[in-house]
């Protein structure tokens, strides 16, 4: 493990151009995530949330700035860091075990994926998914499905999870036991994770810190230390602590309670 911090973002900016305009999404963001930290993003719709977490996952590259992932600066995605987006993206025609060691099969060739196939078993155990190793995504609920996707993003060890409203699909109370699996998977296994949700109840449960980013061009607008004891209960969240720290997520969200808290709302009063 690396002395330095396991993610570093030093005057980071992202301008899309294209035909009809340039979209100025990310302006000037620094940011550093300490080794087993776990790093909530919030802010209204559009100002650049996944952009972030693309840059950091090596997807897109700064138009200013630099993006370090452990000590190396990113060009590419970095073998050391596992994503999860909203949808599950599994493969129809393989079994769940086969779908877990699919990226181990992208880098290592078939006799990889082979030799991970305990293990891909094991972290189907971890998230109680024994028993259903040999079905297809079809065979399998939203939930599982994102299972499925949580042990493919673990399968190769990466330090560092990236996170993009990974379970934003799933009915509120799946959603809700998902968030409570991923804290203790990511407890026991020290991992570096950054996540982008939209939900201030997600962020409050899941994060050490809460980066609050301004509309776009996205901006830190400020961070909340989530100073709650861990492990997290569901029910902490009715706690007046824990609605403490989403209250001042809030206001750092909108900061004059007069503007509707829709984004786009905001947008237009502050514009
Ligand atoms: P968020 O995740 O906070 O909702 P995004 O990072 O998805 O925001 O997008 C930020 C802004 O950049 C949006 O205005 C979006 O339309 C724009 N954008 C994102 N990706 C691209 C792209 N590949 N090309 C052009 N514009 C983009």
């Amino acid at each position: 493990m690396m002395g330095g911090p396991a993610v570093e973002l030093d005057g980071v900016e992202k301008r899309f151009v294209s035909r009809t305009g340039t979209v100025h999404a990310l302006d000037t963001v620094d940011l550093t995530v300490a080794p087993g930290e776990f790093v909530a993003l919030v802010g209204p719709s559009g100002c650049g949330k996944s952009t972030l977490l693309n840059l950091v996952g090596g997807l897109l590259l700064p138009s200013a700035g630099s993006v370090v992932v452990n000590g190396h600066r990113v060009t590419g995605p970095p073998a050391e860091v596992g994503v999860m987006f909203q949808s599950p993206v599994l493969l129809d025609w393989r079994t769940a075990r086969e779908n877990v060691v699919l990226p181990l099969e992208v880098h290592g060739g078939r006799r990889a994926a082979r030799k991970a196939g305990e293990r891909a078993d094991a972290l189907l155990r971890l998230v109680g998914l024994d028993g259903f190793t040999d079905r297809h995504p079809g065979e399998l609920s939203g939930g599982m499905q994102q299972r499925v996707a949580i042990c493919r993003m673990l399968i190769a060890d990466p330090d560092v999870l990236l996170l993009d409203e990974p379970f934003g699909a799933l009915d509120e109370l799946t959603r809700e036991h998902m968030n409570a699996e991923l804290a203790r998977i990511v407890g026991t296994t020290a991992k570096t994770a950054v996540l982008v949700t939209h939900n201030i109840s997600e962020a409050v449960f899941l994060s050490d810190r809460i980066v609050v980013m301004t509309p776009r061009p996205g901006r830190v607008a400020g961070i909340v230390d989530v100073d709650l004891p861990r492990p997290r209960t569901l029910e902490q969240v009715t706690t007046e602590p824990f609605q403490r720290v989403a209250r001042a997520v809030r206001g750092l969200l909108d900061p004059r309670p007069s503007v509707a808290a829709d984004g786009a709302g905001a947008r237009t009063v502050v514009g």
